[in-house]
């Protein structure tokens, strides 16, 4: 019991990980809700096994490093969820029993991001994420952005106010249409798309992106006597208000609510995942209180994952950039979550062969957390074949023999003249962590391909205005436009080329890291396994598969012919590695600056090559102070560590 309990708490933290901190989800949320139950109920049952980690005992997760850290003035709490109607009769008995009066509100439980405003004398000073309900994020010019978020309220007065972010369904697929023309990765869902644009650094992109608000709950103390007042008054002050809610005494009349709102459902403008029943009287709110992690006083009924049962009508496998060979199902199509539904993905072969799925099964279709939908199990009771699914040996494009590594879930084309596995790879080169050519993306790429335009990356940049305009559809301002953007390229810093080659195991991030430290794409190739292995958070694994590919002599040759149409080898970045003043140090910064905003103060720390971070601890090397400084200043004195003031940064 105990291994499993451990188990679950594990796995559900990498969850968590992969949801709150870096918005993408591996496994949906009904998933995740079940594992979830599951460990509540051996917890209930052995709660001297509880772990001090688990995530019964805490809300959401840690901050990004890169944002100032917001400790909140009032905790925000997560709420305690409902399946059935059941539980839901339980809650209200619960209640009831203290409260026999006790009147319901239910609210529309929007799918985005939790999100806390402050506000002095009527001025929006401060705005943060949840975090994990102590320490959220500082995120106030970026939620400064929001249209409906009020810089000033229609009365003077100090509050906190709490309420979710979220990007809006028509926004969401614009902006995923803009991702995939411009060859990025698509945003899972809207809450990921809200949750990532809110938590990133550019102002400019939040602007652009059209996130919207409802604001539901105030956390500094009021005088006002429930929710529902609490909900008009905050409307008054100039807050958005979701006004989709009912009240009412009886569970029942909130469970009518409840069903037909799930009919609605896919007929709003948002995602939402549920509906929140709250105690309507603030003074009975009061009275329940908390548990650690959510009010007594509330309750989120989650909808159902939306499931639908289709057959699998054929399967396509298509090789992707690294040689993976991915196979999707086509289905007899379905309406899911909001969207007609007639492909899914089965993951990999291993995938298959575990849940013995067949050619013309009956399958369970789910939204999993990604775009594209997913299988989840066989409806046995409607097979009808009997034959296992037949695996492919040969790659579906080159036709050359293709290999399952023991240590791999998938199957995988190894032939680097793969025209699929090509086709993936000119791409990936082109999309925008890698070379960033504006406007050749996926489709484009394709038409360059299948005309044989170009068969690998060096033919990108021997493309001419007349080779574009032999492309059906593409106008002569538009090929010039590519053109340039093209050759703008060619000037990138050498990390975005690394990037771009695709090669296993080296992605954006390490790509940097080694240029950092090297330099320049020849002194990286020339270097042995053994000196790019000792770099901190690199490895052997990195070592080897760099090595591998630059022994190649395709990949000589290749380079050899991108030096030739003059693509810059040299590393751009700020920060001059080692010799920097500051390489290798973790720094924080903390009070006002007066001649330079935090952003830029952090980008100069990181030209001068240190990391910032947001709170002191032993590890801190130095901490740079503006005025009022204040917590952080005294901690790093205590500490005994250096510190510098705003005019030092700048004289450096
Ligand atoms: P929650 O999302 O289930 O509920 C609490 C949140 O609801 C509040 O913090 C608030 O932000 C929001 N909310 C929306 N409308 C509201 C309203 N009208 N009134 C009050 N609150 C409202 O809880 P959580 O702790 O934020 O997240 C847990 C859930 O997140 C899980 O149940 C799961 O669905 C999902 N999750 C998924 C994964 C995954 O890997 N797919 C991982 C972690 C969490």
């Amino acid at each position: 019991m105990e291994k499993r309990m451990r188990e679950l708490t594990d796995l559900l933290n990498q969850y968590r990980q992969e949801y709150y901190t870096n918005d993408a989800p591996s496994v949906s949320d009904s998933e995740y809700d079940r594992l979830y139950r599951e460990l509540v109920e051996l917890e209930e049952k052995y709660p001297e096994l509880i772990a001090d980690n688990s995530p019964t005992q805490q809300v959401g997760d840690k901050v990004l490093d890169g944002f100032e850290k917001y400790q909140h003035q009032y905790q925000l709490y997560s709420l305690q969820d409902a399946f059935s109607k059941e539980e839901l009769l339980n809650f209200d008995r619960r209640v009831k029993n203290e409260f026999p009066n006790a009147n319901y509100i239910a609210e529309l439980k929007i799918d985005g991001l939790s999100i806390s405003l402050h506000y002095e004398k009527g001025k929006l000073v401060a705005g943060a994420t949840r975090g994990d309900g102590q320490i959220g994020e500082n995120i106030t010019e970026n939620l400064k952005k929001i249209k409906d978020i009020p810089s000033t309220l229609s009365q003077p007065i100090d509050i906190t106010i709490r309420g979710e972010a979220y990007l809006p369904r028509a926004s969401f697929q614009k902006i995923n249409q803009e991702r995939q023309e411009s060859g990025q990765v698509e945003f899972a869902n809207p809450r990921n798309a809200a949750a990532g644009t809110l938590r990133q650094l550019d102002t400019g992109i939040v602007a652009k992106r059209n996130l919207a608000t409802f604001l539901y709950q105030v956390a500094s103390p009021v005088t006002w006597g429930s929710q529902s007042q609490v909900l008009e008054k905050a409307s008054d002050l100039g807050f958005s208000v979701n006004p989709v809610r009912i009240e009412a005494d009886s569970i029942e009349t909130i469970w009518e609510f409840i069903e037909t709102m799930q009919e609605k459902r896919d007929s709003l403008a948002y995602d939402i995942d549920g509906i929140v029943i709250k105690v309507n009287d603030l003074a009975m709110q009061d009275e329940l209180g908390f548990t650690i992690k959510a009010p007594r006083w509330a309750i989120a009924y989650k909808f159902p994952a939306e499931e639908k049962e289709a057959e699998i009508l054929s399967v396509d496998w298509t090789v992707g950039r690294t040689g993976v060979v991915t196979p999707t199902a086509n289905l007899t199509p379905v309406q899911l979550a909001g969207t007609k539904v007639s492909r899914a993905t089965l993951h990999n072969v291993d995938y298959i062969n575990e849940k013995d799925i067949r050619l013309h099964d009956v399958v369970i279709v789910y939204k999993a957390g990604d775009i594209i939908p997913a299988v989840l199990r066989v409806v046995d009771s409607k097979r009808t074949h009997q034959k296992p699914m037949e695996i492919p040996r040969l790659c579906p494009s080159c036709q050359s023999e293709l290999i399952h590594f023991e240590d791999e879930v998938a199957l995988r084309c190894i032939n680097p003249l793969c025209p699929n596995l090509r086709q993936r790879s000119l791409e990936h080169f082109a999309s925008r962590n890698a070379m960033n050519i504006a406007g050749m993306g996926p489709s484009i790429v394709e038409k360059l391909f299948k005309a044989k335009l170009i068969t690998d990356v060096s033919d990108i940049y021997r493309l001419t205005l007349e080779d574009l305009l032999t492309l059906e559809g593409i106008k002569e301002k538009s090929a010039q436009k590519l053109i340039n953007a093209i050759n703008n390229s060619k000037a990138n810093t050498a990390e975005k080329l690394l990037f771009g080659l695709g090669i296993r195991h080296v992605g954006a991030k390490v790509s940097k890291q080694l240029l950092e430290v090297f330099g320049n794409l020849h002194q990286l190739i020339e270097a042995d396994e053994e000196s790019i292995a000792q770099i901190d958070g690199i490895g052997l694994v990195v070592a080897k598969s760099l090595h591998s590919y630059f022994e190649r002599q395709g990949a000589k040759i290749l380079l050899e012919e991108l030096t030739e149409v003059g693509l810059n080898l040299n590393y751009l970045g700020k920060i001059a590695a080692k010799d920097a003043a500051l390489f290798g140090t973790t720094v924080v910064l903390t009070g006002k600056l007066e001649k330079m905003t935090r952003n830029e103060a952090k980008e100069k720390l990181e030209a001068l090559g240190a990391k910032v971070t947001g709170s002191v601890s032993k590890k801190t090397d130095l901490v740079v102070a503006g005025s009022d400084a204040g917590s952080k200043l005294t901690k790093a004195e205590s500490l005994g560590i250096r510190v510098e003031d705003e005019d030092w940064l700048l004289n450096q």
